[in-house]
């Protein structure tokens, strides 16, 4: 038998998944996490498991979040701390969705969070439109589909746990335009920061999911 310890990638991967909102990065980050055994840190699902708790701070989330703009640092900030501190992050993690800015980039420094590799997942803009509107995300797992390409053994139910499955509410076509048009303006500028820092890796993602993974695994082992 194959012992999941054979695949690795060195003593601590931390990583970075970057990528415009519908760039499938989250798919391919639930597939590195299966084989390398490090932990996928989305600060969107983090944000969605505070929004269900229906506190004061959901509702003040939510007016971001479904309006498309970032939340402020002083909210994801503290989060993403707790998070990082658990101790399945200790051989590594992958950060998806997190750094947004520079400044949360720089944050990262500060923290003393170190980076090994930033991975671009690079797809044509008029690709992701169409991807974030046919996503479906189950209520319960968080699991992602895509009605066209990735389709649910069963409409509306996720294949893994059974959960009803939804449309986001950021998936409205105006909010994905505003999603876009922050990706280009406050993410996009990362691309460059980390390609000076020698740590950017380009992931061809206009390929089917399989292919995605594939290529991802391939370049983190160079
Ligand atoms: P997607 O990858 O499809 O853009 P996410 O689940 O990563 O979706 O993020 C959903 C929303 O959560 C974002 O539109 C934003 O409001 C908020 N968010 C997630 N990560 C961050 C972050 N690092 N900084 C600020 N806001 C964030
Ligand atoms: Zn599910």
């Amino acid at each position: 038998m194959r012992r999941k310890s054979q695949v690795t990638l060195g003593d601590k991967m931390n990583l970075i998944f970057l990528g415009a909102p519908g760039s499938g990065k989250g798919t391919v980050a639930k597939k590195v996490t299966e084989k390398f055994s490090i932990p996928q840190i989305s600060t969107g699902d983090l944000l969605r498991e505070e929004l269900k708790k229906d506190s004061r701070l959901s509702w003040e989330l939510k007016s971001y979040m479904d309006s498309g703009k970032l939340v402020p640092d002083s909210i994801i900030v503290p989060m993403l701390k707790v998070r990082l501190s658990k101790k399945d992050c200790e051989k590594g993690f992958i950060l998806d969705g997190f750094p947004r800015t520079i400044a949360q980039a720089e944050l990262l420094g500060k923290e003393g969070v170190k980076i090994e590799k930033a991975v671009l997942f690079d797809v044509p803009m008029k690709e992701v439109y169409d991807r974030i509107v046919n996503r479906r995300t189950c209520k319960s797992c968080g699991a992602v589909y895509n009605i066209l390409t990735i389709p649910p053994k069963k409409e509306g139910v996720c294949d893994k746990c059974g959960g009803e499955l939804y449309s986001r509410e950021d998936q409205r076509p105006e909010v994905i335009t505003k999603r876009l048009e922050v990706y280009a303006k406050e993410t996009e500028p990362l691309i460059e920061y980390y390609r000076e820092k020698k740590k950017l890796i380009k992931v061809d993602a206009n390929q089917i999911p399989e292919k995605v993974l594939q290529a991802t695994i391939e370049k983190l082992r160079e």
